[in-house]
């Protein structure tokens, strides 16, 4: 089986974050793609585990030198998949998990055509707002700043191929780990499926040529 990349994209407080980590916990065929980032870092998070935290020097040199399958800017702060996340996921034959925002999305659309998207939704505007409040991280203009942005993201449903409403977070995790399942089950991922099939093909054959003569 081809192992492919799962984008989840939402608003910032979709909870996108929090379902990938469960997702994580209860799979080991996917491995998370951890991005880089401009950002300071929270206080709940390490460096090399949430995200890499780079300089914008760093950031925009490893750009330069072509390091990165995506990257977008959000919030005043730049934020990237680095080509080498992927390759070595990809390489232990596990799916890849991205976190990443509709920009991002976009291109990685274009350089790995067979990913597949994800656009998780919050269950209502009320919902979002509290998250992004309850975070107490952000001051009230990059709250603002956020909310708005998010207002315009919920437009780019369309261009996702499955959208999961998190509402109940082990639903919505639920949802996602079905979507992971059908895709493994598609018959274009499947590789090994031509060479089984030609397996199959000459066994029933051979069951053919058991078969009792036919009496006259
Ligand atoms: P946060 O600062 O809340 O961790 O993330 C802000 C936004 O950046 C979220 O929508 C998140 O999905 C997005 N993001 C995180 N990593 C990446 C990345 O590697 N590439 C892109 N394009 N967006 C990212």
């Amino acid at each position: 089986m081809n192992p492919y990349l799962l984008v989840l994209s939402s608003p910032s407080g979709g909870g996108k974050t929090t379902i990938a980590r469960l997702l994580l916990q209860a799979r080991d065929d996917c491995g998370y793609s951890v991005s880089a980032t401009t950002r300071p870092m929270r206080p709940n998070e390490r460096d090399g585990v949430d995200y890499h935290f780079l300089s914008r020097a760093e950031f925009e040199r490893r750009r330069a030198a072509g390091q990165f399958a995506e990257w977008a800017s959000y919030a005043d702060h730049l934020y990237g998949t680095l080509r080498s996340e992927i390759d070595q996921i990809q390489a232990s034959g596990r799916h890849v998990l991205l976190d990443i925002d509709i920009e991002g999305a976009r291109q990685l659309r274009v350089a790995y055509p067979a990913s597949v998207h994800v656009f998780i939704l919050p269950p209502s505007a009320a919902v979002l707002a509290e998250r992004l409040t309850g975070r107490k991280t952000e001051t009230r203009g990059v709250l603002a700043q956020r909310l708005e942005r998010a207002a315009h993201e919920l437009g780019a449903v369309g261009e996702y191929d499955y959208s999961v409403v998190n509402e109940d977070l082990y639903t919505a995790v639920a949802q996602v780990a079905a979507i992971l399942d059908a895709e493994s089950r598609r018959v274009a991922r499947q590789d090994d499926l031509p060479a089984a099939i030609d397996r199959l093909r000459r066994d029933v054959m051979a069951e053919v040529e058991r078969l009792p003569p036919v009496r006259v």
